[in-house]
């Protein structure tokens, strides 16, 4: 018997809760057994904008933050294979190591509104089935079943935070507590990431 796996792909930098409440809110609208919060090695859409911390420090701040919530999973699939990190190649190492396993890639809005312009998107469409999760600030995704996704939508509390948010909020010293898990809040401090003003 295959499990239902959810596969939850970003740069987590830094992971939040946002992250966290889709994550677990997903897997449990769906029966899922995991929920593996996959880093990005490169994040090809954006390592040219900006400079994006080292794929080690951003995995531990995952690791830090899903603690040991049952069924969520820091994942270092994309960092293992290196490169820049496509979800389809990802997609098709996990089924290849779970033949019979359920495959559920889960997005929220922003991200869904972008999934035409992804790597081999006909590949992740014949591989998972897509859950959406809604996003505040991004407007609900149209035509994706036109498109040829598999959609589900599940509905998650709406928080209004981004990494890039938090990314500012440590650069001008304000707190980032309650926003990041404390666990991770502390990583954060022993990795001096985020502190260049300080
Ligand atoms: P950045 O501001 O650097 O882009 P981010 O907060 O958008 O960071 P990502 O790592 O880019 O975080 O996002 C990973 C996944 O998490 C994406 O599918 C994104 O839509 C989803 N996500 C991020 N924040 C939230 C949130 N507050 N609510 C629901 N989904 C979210
Ligand atoms: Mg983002």
């Amino acid at each position: 018997m295959g499990q239902r796996v959810g596969i939850f792909g970003g740069t987590f930098d830094p992971i939040h809760v946002g992250h966290l409440v889709a994550a677990v809110n997903a897997k449990d609208a769906l029966g899922m057994d995991r929920v593996l919060l996959v880093v990005a090695n490169v994040p090809w859409q954006k390592a040219d904008l900006r400079a994006v911390s080292s794929a080690e420090d951003r995995l531990a701040l995952v690791d830090a933050a899903v603690g040991d919530v049952p069924g969520l999973e820091a994942s270092r699939l994309e960092i293992d294979r290196g490169g820049e990190s496509y979800t389809a190649d990802t997609l098709s190492e996990l089924r290849q190591s779970g033949p019979n396993d359920e495959l559920f890639l889960i997005v929220g809005w922003d991200v869904a509104g972008d999934l035409a312009t992804w790597e081999r998107h006909e590949e992740i469409q014949r591989l998972a089935t897509l859950v959406v999760v809604n996003r505040p600030g991004a407007g609900h995704p149209q035509g994706l079943d036109d498109d040829g996704w598999t959609v589900v939508e599940v509905t998650v509390p709406n928080l209004e935070i981004s990494s890039t948010d938090l990314r500012a909020r440590a650069l001008d010293g304000r707190p980032l507590d309650y926003l990041v898990p404390e666990s991770a809040v502390r990583c954060i401090r022993a990795r001096g990431m985020y502190a260049t003003g300080r």
